[in-house]
């Protein structure tokens, strides 16, 4: 049977979001932290297995309350942040306005929910570009804007008086999604969002040592919080992931000293592929290093061969591949098989 033909018009061009598993010794290619912290499972969970989860999550959102300094009347939780975009989206509809290149999931879900959706290029820095920006806000009344800062895949946080301007021009809501803020030397627009009431800040534990527990979340004024709360399919984040994540608010020093040494390898790293002859490394805020190579393809695939697994986005930025931040030995691996790899180019 050919289920295609039964599938709605807008997702059968659709491609599901590639996460593939591929055998290698360094795994650098999907933006993970390389240590594992929170790890004391509280058995307390494991004995209530019979039962749902907390619906509301409430210990777990009291924590980043007091962490954030806001109140949870202002916090949503998901299953990781992919899923609060898709409530978003769910919520409010299209247009969905972002830049591009961003991160993908923007985009396949405003199709998949055969909501409009709109990417404007960002301009020769990586930033936003205002002018076509505002011109669009103008153009497509977005009820939706997700600007990725730091943004992913470029590494690069956009200038905060660009991401103002937007937010003071939009009608609709602004998202920041601040996924990789913790490695960013900037503050984020956290200290803002009492001052507009379109402004949403998104962020996850996925990049800091928690990707398994799908644990996302959003901090908003309680007004669209509520409207999204009628989205939220019940129990969305489980026992464990409650539990754990709430570790990993518990464990704040650990957190930071892995964010702490992820930075310094990050510029140690940006510093030795900067001597490399043929490798363009881009600034980062991030926990990876976007960087150009003369024939990205081939050297992906010598990277790959020496056990250093990356990310190849030279469909998206030419010729260009993303690296995680790993440990240093990881980082050692992938500086010494670059260097091999791109004086045979
Ligand atoms: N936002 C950005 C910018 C991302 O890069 C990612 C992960 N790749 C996410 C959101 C989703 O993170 P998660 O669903 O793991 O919380």
């Amino acid at each position: 049977m050919d289920f295609s033909a039964l599938t709605k018009k807008n997702i059968r061009s659709l491609r599901p979001y590639k996460a593939e598993e591929i055998p290698c010794t360094a795994k650098l290619d999907a933006n993970e932290s390389p240590y594992c912290i929170g790890s004391k499972l509280a058995a307390d969970t494991l004995k209530k297995l019979n039962r749902y989860p907390d619906p509301d999550a409430k210990l777990l959102k009291a924590a980043i309350a007091k962490d954030l300094k806001v109140a949870k009347e202002n916090i949503i939780l998901g299953n990781g942040s992919d899923e609060l975009i898709y409530y978003l989206i769910v919520t409010f509809g299209g247009p969905v306005l972002f830049p591009v290149p961003t991160f993908s999931m923007y985009g396949i879900i405003s199709q998949a929910l055969d909501e409009k959706f709109v990417g404007i290029p960002l301009d020769k820095d990586f930033d936003l570009d205002t002018d076509k920006m505002l011109a669009a806000v103008k153009k497509y009344r977005p009820r939706l804007i997700f600007l990725s800062s730091p943004n992913n895949p470029t590494g690069n946080c956009f200038s905060a008086d660009r991401i103002l301007k937007i937010i003071g021009a939009s009608k609709g809501i602004v998202v920041v999604d601040e996924a990789y803020q913790p490695f960013s030397s900037e503050k984020g627009f956290l200290p803002l969002l009492g001052d507009y009431a379109n402004l949403t800040i998104m962020r996850t534990l996925s990049k800091i040592g928690f990707a398994a527990l799908r644990t996302g979340f959003m901090v908003a004024d309680s007004g669209l919080i509520e409207e999204v709360n009628k989205v939220r399919l019940p129990f969305n984040l489980n026992s464990l992931s409650q539990t754990i994540a709430l570790e990993a608010f518990k464990q704040k020093q650990a957190v930071g000293r892995a964010v702490r040494s992820i930075v310094s390898e990050r510029d140690r790293m940006i510093d030795a592929m900067t001597e490399m002859n043929g490798v363009i490394p881009y600034p980062s805020e991030a926990n990876f290093i976007l960087f150009r190579v003369k024939n990205a393809d081939l050297i992906y695939k010598k990277l790959l061969r020496s056990g250093v697994l990356v990310r190849n986005l030279s469909g998206t930025v030419k010729n260009a591949l993303r690296v995680t931040v790993g440990t240093p030995d990881e980082n050692n691996m992938f500086i010494k098989s670059l260097e091999r790899a791109s004086r045979r180019n």
